[in-house]
């Protein structure tokens, strides 16, 4: 199980519950997944990558 740094969590967006993250993710029209966070209780989305490749995009929107 990974734990959600603090600094992240506090970038990211949160949602109240999965299915406003999911909802969120239905808009954006990307490739997403929630999360539950165990700092906030709530739920953050985030990229679906397999593996570190970084593509060198390192801001987001967001
Ligand atoms: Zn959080």
């Amino acid at each position: 199980m990974t734990r959600t740094k603090l600094s992240v969590c506090q970038r990211k967006r949160r949602y109240d519950s999965e299915v406003a993250a999911v909802d969120a993710i239905a808009v954006s029209g990307l490739v997403l997944r929630s999360y539950r966070c165990d700092r906030c209780r709530q739920f953050h989305l985030t990229s679906r990558t397999k593996g570190k490749r970084v593509l060198g995009i390192g801001a987001g929107s967001g």
